[in-house]
């Protein structure tokens, strides 16, 4: 029987790489889902509705809010940001970890609501380098990026009330470090109910 999947919340400033180490993470392992979140912002150039957000309008958006659909939802940048409560409970009954990549209002609420939610939180190497990054990916204004990172600024300051930090200076071992807290987790107790009542059942279980 699967063991209920790792709910982990990732939080890291606007720029700091949190995609990129999400795709670094699925060439390491594939035992885990990105929640798509809903988002008033207009989608990038590239982006799809569905697969990188759901982009809806502020009206849709609160609909969701007040019809208790959202998990968490909090404005970043002008923009409103959320969690679709659909289907996240059953993914983690069937076993499956589920990464929610959102900002740290949000974060904030999913560890206050939520016992078993792992927080892990991304460092950028420093603040300097994060504001180039913004510039260099060339996908927001001037002013737009000064407004990311002072957010940033603000962001930082709460990395100390996550479980974990980390820091993307080398993507592959950024990538690395959250693998190992994933696996880690799987080994708590609360993750472990079924093969403990496995061992109670006289059944053989073997190291997993
Ligand atoms: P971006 O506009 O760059 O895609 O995202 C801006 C910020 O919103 C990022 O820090 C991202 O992690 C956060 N974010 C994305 N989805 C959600 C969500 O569902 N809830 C919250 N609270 N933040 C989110």
């Amino acid at each position: 029987m699967a063991s209920r999947g790792i709910l982990i919340v990732l939080s890291g400033p606007s720029g700091t790489g949190k995609d990129s180490i999400l795709k670094e993470l699925r060439n390491l392992r594939n035992d885990f889902e990105i929640s798509v979140s809903c988002t008033t912002r207009g989608p990038r150039s590239g982006e799809v509705n569905g697969k990188d957000y759901y982009f809806l309008t502020k009206s849709e958006f609160m609909d969701k809010v007040d019809s208790g659909d959202m998990l968490e939802w909090a404005t970043f940048c002008g923009n409103y940001y959320g969690t679709p409560k659909h289907e996240l409970e059953n993914r983690l009954n069937e076993g499956l970890n589920i990464i929610l990549e959102i900002e740290v209002k949000g974060a904030e609420q999913v560890m206050k609501n939520s016992s078993e939610a792992v927080s892990i939180f991304v460092l950028p190497p420093s603040v300097q380098i994060l504001k180039q990054r913004l510039k260099n990916r060339g996908l927001d204004s001037d002013e737009a990026i000064e407004m990311r990172t002072r957010e940033a600024e603000r962001e930082v300051a709460l990395a100390k009330n996550y479980d974990y930090v980390v820091v993307n200076d080398n993507l592959k071992e950024c990538a690395n470090d959250i693998s190992k807290i994933i696996d880690s987790e799987k080994l708590r107790a609360i993750h472990r109910k079924n093969i403990i009542k496995e061992v109670l059942n006289n059944e053989s279980v073997v190291s997993r």
